[in-house]
């Protein structure tokens, strides 16, 4: 058995592939969905204000918005920036324009690696030699 620390609470608890401990995992989830309601209730609240009012740190609010869990109205400043661009961003790590750019350029990409037409190859002529060596 794979016991470890939780790295939000530091309890003991069986390693199941999540660093955080079952009760913190929950937590986490009461938070995201209150957070979720907060923002439902409050378009236009920034990221400040729901870490305020809902007790739930920015950096945890980033995360949620990074895995896509979170999304804030249009236009909120999230304090993220596209990664390609550097626009901002309300989800995700990257913005839409680089997004499609990066789905043309998977799709030119694909294209562009059509299967070649392999060189056939000189079929081996069949070794005669063996009839030299034998001698009756
Ligand atoms: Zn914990
Ligand atoms: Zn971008």
């Amino acid at each position: 058995m794979d016991i470890r620390n939780c790295v939000n609470c530091g309890n003991m608890f069986q390693y199941v592939g999540n660093k955080l401990c079952p009760n913190c995992v929950k937590k986490l989830d009461d938070d995201l969905q209150r957070v979720k309601q907060f923002i439902e209730e409050n378009k236009g609240a920034t990221v400040a204000q729901v870490s305020e009012q809902c007790e739930v740190s920015v950096k945890q609010i980033r995360r949620w918005i990074k895995e896509e869990r979170l999304m804030f109205a249009p236009g909120v400043d999230t304090g993220l920036v596209c990664t390609q661009c550097g626009m901002p961003i309300e989800s995700g790590s990257i913005c839409k324009n680089c997004k499609a750019q990066l789905a043309e350029g998977l799709q030119s990409s694909i294209n562009k690696s059509m299967p070649k037409p392999e060189p056939s190859k000189p079929s081996r002529t069949s070794d005669s030699s063996l009839h030299l060596s034998k001698y009756k």
